[in-house]
């Protein structure tokens, strides 16, 4: 197996170092790839902007105008979550050309499959809004890109917060299946069970909100009986992981109850349905864990699994959504 790893120093330039989404995390976890056992099986590549025709077409001409003037004239905020920072504009650009080109690597073999550890994260940002740390949605791009070639392409997001933006952008299609396990209620309030796609889209958007504390058994059970079987049906030809390591059970922003070791599982179980897979960085901010649910994920992209064995402790409680999830979507799907 080869695995690539999409990395640039200049995607530091983005910072606001009393922000929980700063700089200080890209270094925390590229310094635990430089320790890990598979360092010498990876090889690095840095990244390319975005093309501004792909960029185009999936946001709109005022958001991009919108973080090119800052990015000319300073910093400034976007809304109360959300900074830029002066040039602000390619370092956005080379965020989401990192995980295109991730894709582009793998779909045309040069690669089995690759990370793109890339700021800012992007699946908060829509069609035209970035909100939630996300200036470009750098995996719909991706995915945009990888779909006009005429291929099928899974998304699915892990972080702690639903992926609106990636969502709201291909909730009409049917070539891209998008799906998120995420705490609710939690920010952005978006991801209800009943959010499945409009149009020929419809079915194409699988959420599964969760409560409180839930963590490796839950989302096991839910990974087996819907989101795999689904994966599966969808015969995707790339798989595009939207890596938030806010989902962990120590995460400062989060609430859900994951393992580390829980990470690298998730992996391995999408492996199964397409080898062709490629993660793209999106949140993620206790700095003491990040690191170890990274090499958790690598680990399994390099066919060198780790175990980091930490003893969590899962609320099994809440409300069981697989029952709901099957009866919302087997018009879709066989569940
Ligand atoms: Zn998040």
């Amino acid at each position: 197996m080869t695995t690539q790893i999409v990395y640039s120093s200049e995607f530091n330039r983005h910072d606001n170092i009393g922000h929980p989404e700063n700089a200080e995390r890209l270094l925390v976890m590229m310094k635990a790839v430089q320790h890990a056992p598979f360092y010498n099986k990876l090889s690095f590549i840095e990244p390319t902007m975005v093309s501004e025709e792909l960029l185009f077409s999936v946001h709109s001409k005022e958001m991009i105008q919108q973080i090119k003037d800052i990015s000319d004239q300073g910093n400034s905020w976007i809304d109360l979550d959300t900074y830029v920072c002066k040039k602000d504009y390619p370092t956005a650009r080379l965020a989401a050309g990192g995980v295109v080109d991730a894709c582009q690597n793998v779909i045309s073999g040069k690669t089995d499959n690759a990370f793109a550890l890339v700021r800012p994260p992007g699946h908060h940002a829509t069609a035209d809004r970035s909100m939630g740390f996300c200036l470009f949605n750098n995996a719909a791009l991706a995915a945009q890109h990888i779909s006009k070639l005429g291929k099928r392409v899974l998304i699915f997001d892990h972080d702690v917060h639903h992926g609106n933006g990636t969502q709201s952008i291909f909730y009409e299609r049917s070539d891209v299946l998008y799906q998120s396990f995420h705490l609710s209620p939690h920010y952005p309030g978006t991801g209800a069970i009943n959010e499945i796609g409009t149009g020929s889209g419809k079915g194409y958007t699988v959420n599964a909100p969760l409560f409180h504390g839930a963590g490796d058994d839950v989302v096991s059970c839910l990974l087996d009986e819907i989101f795999i079987p689904i994966a599966r049906q969808f015969k995707p030809d790339i798989i595009i992981v939207s890596s938030g390591f806010d989902s962990h059970h120590a995460d400062h922003l989060g609430g859900l109850a994951l393992s580390t070791d829980f990470f690298g599982e998730m992996i391995k179980r999408y492996q199964e349905i397409q080898p062709k897979l490629v993660c793209t960085l999106e949140g993620g901010y206790n700095l003491d864990w990040i690191g170890k649910c990274l090499l958790s994920q690598i680990g399994q992209l390099t066919s060198h699994p780790l175990v980091f064995g930490e003893k969590t402790f899962e609320d099994k409680t809440g409300e069981q959504i697989v029952p709901l999830l099957k009866k919302g979507l087997k018009g879709f799907w066989r569940l």
